[in-house]
């Protein structure tokens, strides 16, 4: 062989290999139907179990309250109101936090972020997580340990995978090994959650299951879901970041261009849209596997969004509703259907799944009919420690009783507002005479909290790449 002709054969070789690598790699990664199979067969589905009620869990990541039915005026989830309205609606349920980690960790333990451990600082680097105390036990253990087969599907990887310990008691979760919709989208989209859900409680069992399911779709980056918007003309031709726009806003101190507000607003109602097919296909299914007025189904949001109100975008940045408001729609036993003015929030699920399947409360579970919030970093209990402002920036605790709300910062300010006459949260009520007692009793609520200790997380330059996609880190 000469020089010229063996030089060539390595060039060839060579780029064969460039051209099979990738592949190589996509093969080496099972399909998610191929994961599904391989973790229920972890689940103890033939064995007899508890006698007790099929629990689902259906969480749609980043959906706020107002843009959904029943509560939006507008129809934007025709299926989810169709469902609703045989559900408990509640009117007045709010989420923990205004991010992904510590508002999931309340719904699996029944506590505050700062006693479950699962919080950190969402904002200035993404990078300071920690996960849930292993002191801390969850509803997925109890159930599992009772006889429930209990598995997890959950699209948000970036703040849900294993590591946080949010997969304690389940048999089989599945989460950050799932396929991103495309290298721009790097989550599963609704069509394969659903198909994965269908899949899971369509296995044959002699037991009871827990099902948690999170879905994705409302949270930045979206998909594109032209054929979902309101008018197809409204789809921009050119779409810059949602963080960019934001972070140019915040550089520049111009409020976010109402045009790209829009813009982005008419993007997320769209992937609602999209949401309320899959996730209504999800409950349309049911009665046909089963799962009927004997079992609890929940429907609900770890937060909501924000669209330039009160200066921001996106979520975990604040605790205004539109980043803690959520849905909550419940249909089981002693969940009538209507509507429910209750104040409720993410602590309360487990004691109802519990309740459901007649076993005892956890011990530590939450029970006031007050509401807290917390963000960002929550493992110090004195807002106006300077170590924790120097380190952490802001830290934010809401609380809600009744129509009031006071937001307290570790900046010593607080905010206070009339939901009743004020439900956007634009007219501070400092001045008025019970603004000063609710505030101290935010305060002296806070105090009252134990503190749990969760596992620093850590972040492989990969994770890192994921959660910057998904705009936790700037
Ligand atoms: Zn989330």
């Amino acid at each position: 062989m000469n020089r010229r002709v063996a030089v060539l054969l390595v060039l060839i070789v060579a780029g064969l290999a460039v051209i099979a690598w990738p592949r190589l790699e996509v093969a080496l990664v099972p399909s998610d139907d191929a994961q599904l199979t391989e973790a229920l067969s972890r689940v103890p589905l033939a064995e007899p179990g508890a006698q007790g009620p099929d629990i689902v869990l259906i969480v749609l990541d980043t959906v706020r309250k107002d843009r959904v039915s029943p509560y939006a005026d507008d129809a934007i989830t025709p299926k989810l109101a169709r469902w609703a309205s045989d559900a408990r609606v509640f009117d007045q349920a709010r989420a923990v936090s205004s991010w992904t980690l510590p508002s999931h960790a309340s719904m699996f333990t029944g506590r505050y972020p700062t006693e479950h451990g699962a919080h950190g600082d969402s904002l200035a680097s993404g990078i300071d997580a920690h996960g849930l105390s292993p002191e801390v036990p969850v509803v997925a253990e109890v159930l599992s340990e009772a006889g429930w087969a209990t598995v997890g599907i959950a699209a948000n990887r970036g703040y849900l995978r294993a590591e946080t310990g949010l997969a304690r008691g389940f048999h089989a979760w599945l989460a950050d090994s799932l396929r991103p919709h495309s290298l721009e989208v790097p989550y599963p989209e609704g069509e394969r959650v659903t198909d994965l859900a269908l899949a899971a409680l369509s296995a044959p069992r002699e037991r009871p299951m827990f099902l948690f399911v999170n879905y994705m779709d409302a949270h930045m980056p979206y998909i594109d879901r032209r054929e979902y918007y309101a008018d197809p003309a409204d789809f921009p031709a050119v779409r810059a970041p949602f963080t960019q726009s934001y972070a140019a806003t915040r550089a520049t101190g111009v409020p976010l261009d109402p045009v790209v507000s829009t813009s982005w607003q008419q993007g997320y109602d769209a992937t609602l849209r999209y949401l309320d097919d899959e996730v209504g296909r999800l409950l349309e299914a049911l009665p046909e596997l089963g799962i009927d007025e004997n079992d609890l189904v929940i429907v609900t949001s770890d937060h909501g969004e924000a669209f330039g109100e009160h200066g921001t975008v996106e979520h975990g940045k604040d605790l205004y509703d539109e980043s803690i408001a959520v849905p909550l729609f419940v249909r089981g036993p002693g969940f009538e259907s209507g509507r429910d003015a209750r104040l409720v929030d993410h602590t309360d699920l487990p004691r109802w799944m519990l309740d459901a399947a007649g076993l005892p409360h956890l011990p530590g579970m939450v029970e006031d009919e007050v509401q807290l919030a917390e963000l960002h970093y929550t493992r110090h209990k004195h807002l106006a420690d300077p170590v924790l402002r120097a380190r952490y920036g802001r830290v934010l605790r809401a609380y809600v009783a009744e129509h009031r709300k006071a937001i307290a910062s570790s900046t010593g300010d607080a905010e206070v507002f009339d939901l009743a006459v004020d439900p956007g949260e634009t007219r501070d009520a400092r001045a008025e005479a019970w603004a000063p007692p609710l505030v101290e009793r935010l305060h002296e609520r806070f105090e009252q909290l134990e503190t749990g200790e969760g596992g620093e997380i850590t972040h492989s330059a990969e994770d890192l790449e994921h959660l910057r996609s998904l705009g936790y880190v700037e």
